[in-house]
């Protein structure tokens, strides 16, 4: 079947997406997508309702996260696939990152008390019914405030990497999480390597023990994804791919603009653990 398209790569309220599981994978559907899988930040409790639908809708669904983590101080994301949800490792990953969020978010907060932004834990309660809180989330509380116009805009000047109120949080290495990962048995992923900035920084990470990387992006042109794609076949490595759809937050960007084929999609799904 040449017209099966499994997005790879998209996020639930469960993190900073504005779509329920149940939501994505009637999207998909409805879009002709063939499979899925949902990859929300340092969380993975969206799956305890997404497996049970997709079984319900008889939807193949692959077990996803996307894992933040820091080398040489950059923001690095991690894409985990075929994991049991049950995993103790990735469970633990899950845990370290819940009290990461909760105490960064906090300094974020002072800090923008600092300069005058009054934004309380309750004003960024209400956009995050699933528990992955994030920037985003304070985005739209400065949003809503009308501090800002867009999270863009709370991005360009308050929480982007660097900015007056970014506050990276505690930091959850890289290669803890690829250890993680490892025993865990599923799959990590290099997620949007064409999105790093630092060449130098991008060499070493090809060098790391990553099963592959995120080849296909909507945010890029074929041009540009094509040598980081011919670098992950030089390597055997997976080449995966998705949208990086947020629903709302990122209007810009719909499901399943990115996707990988039946093969790779399968070759994920086949080699997933259950415990
Ligand atoms: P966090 O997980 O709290 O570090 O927030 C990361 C999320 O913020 C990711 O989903 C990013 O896509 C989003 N993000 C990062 N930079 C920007 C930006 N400049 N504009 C809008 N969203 C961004
Ligand atoms: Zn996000
Ligand atoms: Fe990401
Ligand atoms: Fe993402």
């Amino acid at each position: 079947m040449n017209d099966f398209r499994a997005d790879l790569h998209v996020h639930s309220l469960f993190s900073d997406g504005t779509y329920t599981p149940e939501e994505l994978i009637d999207e998909a559907i409805l879009k002709n997508l063939s499979a899925l899988s949902i990859t929300d930040h340092d969380i993975v409790e969206g799956y305890k309702r997404a497996i049970p639908y997709a079984k319900s809708r008889n939807f193949p669904l692959l077990t996803g996260v996307e894992f933040s983590t820091i080398y040489r101080k950059e923001n690095i994301h991690v894409l985990c696939y075929g994991f049991p949800i049950e995993s103790e490792e990735i469970q633990k990953l899950c845990a370290m990152h819940k009290l990461r969020r909760k105490e960064r978010n906090e300094k974020i907060l002072s800090k923008l008390k600092q300069l005058h932004i009054h934004i309380k834990e309750e004003d960024i309660q209400p956009f995050v019914p699933g528990g992955s809180v994030g920037r985003p989330h304070i985005a739209l509380a400065l949003m809503k405030k009308r501090v800002v116009a867009s999270v863009k805009e709370a991005f360009q000047k308050y929480l982007g990497d660097g900015k007056r109120a970014f506050e990276p949080g505690e930091p959850i290495t890289l290669e803890e999480t690829l250890s993680y990962i490892k025993a865990s048995g599923g799959k990590a992923i290099l997620a949007h390597p064409a999105l790093i900035i630092r060449k130098r920084l991008l060499k070493e990470l090809l060098e790391m023990p990553f099963d592959g990387l995120e080849g296909y992006y909507c945010l890029l042109t074929p041009q540009e994804e094509e040598p980081l794609i011919k670098k992950a076949k030089e390597k055997g490595w997976i080449i995966t791919g998705g949208s990086d759809f947020h629903g709302a937050i990122k209007p810009n960007i719909p499901l399943g603009c990115s996707w990988v084929d039946k093969e790779t999609f399968y070759t994920l799904y086949d080699s997933r653990k259950t415990l």
